[in-house]
């Protein structure tokens, strides 16, 4: 199982919420919800969105630190992610979202040496913010802040864990999908390797038979196999 990666999304996967929407409901000048409409309708990427969205954010670190200690993220991540590491499979967190956000959320947790590719969230020193997407990529045609495909072309073997549209790029690419919501539709439609789960208590319990959804079976095996069919 070492040439494993698993690669893990954030917002509605990790966090139960959405954590840039928590911001923009609650810090962001109106015009972010007629934005965040062009993006729905397909009008603009999520990237070109996101940049404009964030810098109509009108609050103080310590105001934006607030609304991020109160978010949730899914109870059973952080036993997840040590059964992972115990499997020799390393998990790296990709997300269109907020770095910043992530970084602060995950901390909370134990969990601040998890690798995280995202989009930069960047403050001002009084009350601005930006966004900048040192993962975004030309070719992609998600137009995304972060390209995950790109991302999972790096690793050898990709296990994609996500919920949403921004996963949906990568997991044509991954070799294999625990796939949340939306997320489902889309692979079986797609006819994209997965499994549906509800939350990491599920991924847990998937990843020790890893190898046999991927049809990778130990060759030692492979008699016992033929006996009993
Ligand atoms: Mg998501
Ligand atoms: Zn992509």
């Amino acid at each position: 199982m070492h040439d494993w990666t698993i690669l893990c999304d954030f917002d509605g996967t990790i966090a139960l919420d959405d954590v840039t929407d928590a911001l923009l409901s609650r810090f962001a000048l109106p015009e972010w919800e007629a934005i965040e409409a062009r993006w729905r309708d397909g009008a603009i990427g999520s990237r070109e969105c996101m940049t404009a969205q964030v810098a109509l954010i009108d609050a103080s670190l310590d105001e934006v630190d607030a609304v991020l200690d109160a978010l949730p993220i899914d109870p059973a991540f952080p036993g997840f992610v040590a059964e992972a590491r115990r499997q020799g499979m390393p998990v790296q967190i990709v997300s269109d979202g907020l770095d910043y956000a992530i970084r602060r959320i995950l901390a909370r947790h134990g969990l601040s040496d998890l690798p995280i590719r995202a989009n930069r969230l960047l403050h001002d020193g009084t009350r601005g913010w930006q966004l900048a997407s040192p993962h975004a990529d030309a070719a992609c045609g998600e137009a995304s802040g972060t390209c995950k495909c790109a991302i999972a072309r790096g690793h050898d073997r990709v296990l994609m864990i996500g919920d949403g549209l921004s996963d949906f790029c990568v997991s044509g690419v991954a070799d294999f999908v625990f796939a949340k919501k939306k997320l489902i539709t889309h692979c079986r439609r797609a006819g994209i390797p997965h499994r549906p789960i509800v939350d990491f208590s599920d991924a847990c319990a998937l990843l020790d038979t890893l190898p046999e959804l991927v049809g990778d079976t130990l060759p030692e095996l492979f008699p016992l196999r033929v006996h009993l069919a």
